[in-house]
């Protein structure tokens, strides 16, 4: 089969003839039909977060359909609608059993410890298989899989209450699920902050209150707009000191910000005015639960979670087009989801 793979650190990614990889008995071959690429995968490609073993497969947001199944598998047969969830774990250990699988001492996340979705097939345990209703496109499967359901997490994380309001720094992939997802757990209003005018067109139009921050400083604008309150709910989705700096900042007495984005520098707070005075928390988000995901599924399905509009662009399972739209993901473009179809 082809995929296009990451072959050596810090270089492009390379189509490569491989092994349809064989099955186990409780596994599920998928023939894939959307991959969606990811800003993590640009991390990968860059060697700013490690991938091994190398070479591997890329591609951790992954819908098609069933192909074949191991002996033990019961859920599934040949021709289901599915998506994966992306992290593969023991289902055994004190994380996995208290549903926190993310700490799994086993964890492998597919695309990056083992081989992903930027290929013709793949194989993953049953665990990780769930069905996608008819109503979903594939497209919309994949990207489930990864930026609505970090965006629901990061909400989870954050204790959104229904009444509150939130902020969200980064109307990308994850920011378009997440002033959705925000809505639909009822929050009574929502911030969209970002740089990209085209952005903060899409947020207004899903009922977010933009806010341009290459106008002004969009901390000042919050307060501004919440008649110096602050909002309850901070979520960062860009992964520069800066928006995580201004996340903390736009809190509310008794406010969490809950930060997504990955960065390894360091970032500053004024500890006693912007964290201890207000009893503030900035809340670490990695991931997402296999318990999460059903809930998306159903509000994907229900068209309450709309990805439909302007979201996904797709291309081809081809080393050059996959490259570019990696490029692009850095240079932080139009671009809100980019999907494999091959
Ligand atoms: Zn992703
Ligand atoms: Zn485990």
């Amino acid at each position: 089969m082809k995929a296009i793979r990451l072959i050596k650190s810090c270089s492009l990614l390379e189509a490569r003839e491989i092994a349809i990889p064989p099955i186990g008995e409780c596994d599920v071959l998928i023939q894939i039909t959307a991959a969606g690429i990811c800003h993590s995968d640009a991390h990968y490609r860059a060697g700013v977060s490690p991938v091994e073993p190398l070479p591997l497969t890329l591609g951790h947001e992954v819908a098609g359909t069933v192909d074949r199944v191991g002996a033990n598998v019961k859920g599934f047969t040949a021709g289901d609608r599915v998506c994966v969830h992306y992290l593969v774990t023991c289902g055994q250990c004190v994380s996995c059993r208290a549903g926190t699988e993310q700490f799994c001492p086993a964890v492998e996340m597919i695309g990056k410890h083992r081989d992903g979705g930027y290929a013709e097939f793949i194989v993953v345990p049953e665990r990780n298989v769930f069905h996608l209703p008819d109503e979903i496109p594939f497209e919309q499967g994949a990207i489930l899989m990864c930026s609505s359901a970090t965006s629901l997490h990061a909400l989870n994380k954050a204790r959104l209450r229904s009444g509150e309001t939130v902020a969200i720094f980064g109307v990308g992939g994850l920011g378009i699920s997440a002033l959705q997802l925000a809505g639909h757990l009822g929050a009574a209003e929502v911030f969209a902050v970002d740089i990209n005018p085209r952005k903060l067109e899409l947020a207004e139009r899903f009922g977010a209150i933009p806010v341009d921050a290459s106008a002004g400083n969009p901390v000042a604008k919050i307060q501004e707009l919440t008649r110096g309150r602050g909002v309850d709910v901070a979520l960062e989705l860009v992964g520069l000191p800066v928006t995580m700096r201004q996340a903390v900042q736009s809190l509310a007495i008794l406010g969490r910000a809950a930060l997504v984005g990955l960065t390894q520098e360091t970032f500053e707070i004024a500890p006693y005015s912007e964290l201890l005075k207000r009893e503030a928390e900035i809340i670490g988000v990695s991931d997402h639960l296999a318990s999460e995901i059903p809930l998306l599924l159903d509000l994907a399905r229900t068209a309450k979670l709309d990805l439909s509009r302007d979201i996904i662009r797709t291309v081809p399972l081809e080393a050059g087009a996959v490259n570019r739209a990696l490029d692009r993901l850095e240079e932080f473009s139009d671009d809100l989801r980019i999907v494999i179809t091959p």
